[in-house]
């Protein structure tokens, strides 16, 4: 039966595809087709797992002190029970053989399916058993991490995708496009799905600029979160349709729904063969103000994607993301120089802004890290906590092993950089001081290294009320304005049961932003929006009108966002904006 779970719309386009339901803990778990001539060495390796497992078990029971509680020894039963059940390896089976799932994710699918059993029974004994299912499961993954795959991923990092006439992702070798279902990724872990096969996600959980939800944007595939309860109401291998631009999922839909959506879809791609069409136009207004539009970047590989989105620069590079999901072994100083000199030359010579690491708050570097336990998830409000700038002070063999590897990476191309979440001037003075220390250190090592324009976001109130303070030490301001609104309204921008209330047009956020921009503008200062506003169209006119004249965004924002520079006259906009500034409700005049 046909219904729909509605949600935050995060990234744009139509997705129609089969549920992968991936439970948090399993996102990290590797998800690629295997070849059909190999399906049986994946099948035997799954097998091997098990059977290693059983044996392992075996042995346990049989060690087992006498004088042992019994319930050890029931416990250790019913685990063989559920590894030696038809049930689990004959799914795993199932899902490699049609569907060529490599064995992990067949593995993780098949406890999906069977969890989802156990939390319908009636009996409470059977209820609890699904802890133990997902103990066995956990054992058998373990093992499966010891033994390589013997093969290569078919179906991987977008290797051997094609998009189909519908726009439809499909794997070469499959040919039932799929879709992510979670309650919950975090930033790290989408990283594992970055370029994945999915062709579209939901979440139940997540605001629309929540690191998860900037990801998502980041890979072009439709997407929506804080979806609620998608994930409980939503079965393995139902068809969903996921509507990326209204933020809603429409599960098992009917023949009519589906021609409606899948003409949606054929929309969308006319549309986007349209704008591609803008790749190579300047980005000039009406009344000839050129316009910077810079890309953001999680990965040095996405500057492929940033140069052929026809960006001129990276307005914001967000090392962090270096840094997680590396079970808390930070990358050092030789990893990080030759990632910012990767990003670098892969902009060919336009400018680079790398934006000193961010850790904390809904970015952890890691789940089961020492140094996440220092910074977060530990505390009540992570996002007021030890995070980004914050992190880095509190850790200075760290930061300056950062700023050394941006600093010798600034020998081979044009490199700003960037300072996260500054508020006190003491912040400013540390943070100079250490960039200084880092050069100094460079010198007494005979290293070489180059020039870096030196720029601060803008991103709590505090800040964009203390710009001449700002304006004294750095060189230039970008405005971050995913944090600057949550700071500002007091709204958790990844918390969706508040998302309603995360509003970018309210007047305090607007006159934050309009300040900071007119501020720069006065003293010659450089001045950018890198957080999501920048990639927003409805945004576009009123930012110009403000007299901001420089953008950085996902690649896949920017022809959208060129579109509106070109049709603008910023002349006519300025006294617009200063209306919209004055209003009471200002997105009534957008
Ligand atoms: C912002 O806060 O707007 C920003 C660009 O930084 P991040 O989204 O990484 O916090
Ligand atoms: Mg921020």
């Amino acid at each position: 039966m046909t219904f729909s779970v509605h949600g935050l719309a995060v990234s744009r386009g139509i997705a129609i595809g089969r549920a992968v339901l991936v439970a948090s803990s399993r996102a990290d778990v590797a998800h690629y087709f295997v070849d059909a001539d190999k399906t049986d060495l994946e099948i035997a390796r799954v097998r091997e797992a098990r059977n290693a497992v059983v044996e392992e078990i075996s042995r346990l029971q049989h060690d087992l002190p006498k004088d042992a509680p019994h319930e050890i020894s029931a416990l250790l039963d019913v685990h063989l029970m559920l590894l030696q059940d038809e049930q689990l390896i004959g799914g795993v089976k199932k899902w490699i053989t049609d569907r060529r799932y490599n064995a992990e994710w067949a593995l993780t699918t098949q406890y999906e399916t069977i969890a989802r059993q156990f939390d319908d029974m009636e009996d409470e004994y059977l209820r609890e058993r699904k802890a133990d299912l997902e103990q066995v499961v956990e054992r058998i993954l373990r093992r499966m991490k010891g033994m390589a795959s013997p093969m290569q991923p078919v179906a991987q990092a977008g290797a051997s995708r094609k998009q189909s006439k519908q726009g439809l992702l499909l794997a070469d070798t499959i040919d039932v496009p799929l879709v992510l279902i979670a309650h919950d990724i975090s930033p790290a872990d989408m990283l594992q799905f970055k370029q994945s096969l999915f062709a579209g996600f939901a979440t139940d959980v997540g605001g629309k600029t929540s690191h998860t939800a900037i990801v998502a944007r980041s890979m072009d595939i439709p997407a929506v979160v804080g979806a609620r309860s998608a994930s409980q109401l939503i079965e393995q291998d139902d068809w969903v349709i996921i509507d990326g631009d209204a933020g809603i999922l429409i599960v098992d839909p009917s023949p009519i729904i589906l021609a409606e959506y899948g003409f949606k879809q054929r929309q969308g791609e006319l549309e986007r063969e349209r704008l591609s069409r803008l790749k190579n136009t300047a980005a000039i207004t009406l009344d000839n103000q050129r316009i910077e539009l810079l890309a953001n970047i999680e990965l040095p590989g996405d500057t492929l994607g940033a140069v052929s989105a026809g960006a001129v620069g990276v307005g914001l590079f967000r090392s962090e993301f270096l840094f997680m999901g590396r079970a808390g072994n930070l990358p050092n100083e030789e990893e990080q120089y030759s990632a910012y000199r990767q990003a670098i030359e892969g902009m060919k010579g336009m400018p680079v802004t790398i934006r000193t690491v961010d850790i904390g708050s809904d970015k952890p570097l890691d789940r089961a890290s020492d140094r996440m336990e220092k910074a977060q998830d530990t505390h009540l409000n992570p996002a007021l906590g030890l995070r980004a700038i914050r992190w880095s002070l509190a850790d200075p063999p760290m930061f300056l092993t950062q700023l050394r590897a941006i600093l010798r990476a600034a020998a081979h191309g044009q490199v700003n950089l960037l300072v996260p979440m500054l508020a006190h001037a003491s912040e400013i003075k540390q943070t100079l001081l250490l960039i200084d220390r880092a050069r100094v250190q460079l010198d007494n090592q005979g290293v070489p290294y180059g020039p870096v324009q030196l720029g601060a976001m803008i991103e709590i109130p505090a800040a964009a009320l203390s710009l001449k303070l700002f304006l004294k030490y750095f060189d230039f301001l970008s405005i971050g304005t995913n944090d600057l609104i949550q700071y500002t309204l007091a709204i958790d921008r990844a918390d969706e049961s508040v998302a309603h209330l995360y509003d970018p047009c309210h007047p305090a956020v607007l006159r934050l932003i309009a300040d900071t921009i007119a501020e720069c503008n006065a003293q010659g200062k450089g001045v950018s929006v890198c957080g999501e506003m920048a990639g927003d169209v409805s945004m576009t006119k009123l930012l110009l009108g403000m007299g901001l004249r420089s953008f950085s965004m996902h690649p896949s924002q920017i022809l959208a966002v060129k579109q509106q520079i070109l049709r603008a006259d910023t002349a006519k906009l300025k006294p617009w904006a200063e209306l919209v500034l004055g209003s009471d409700d200002p997105a009534a005049m957008l």
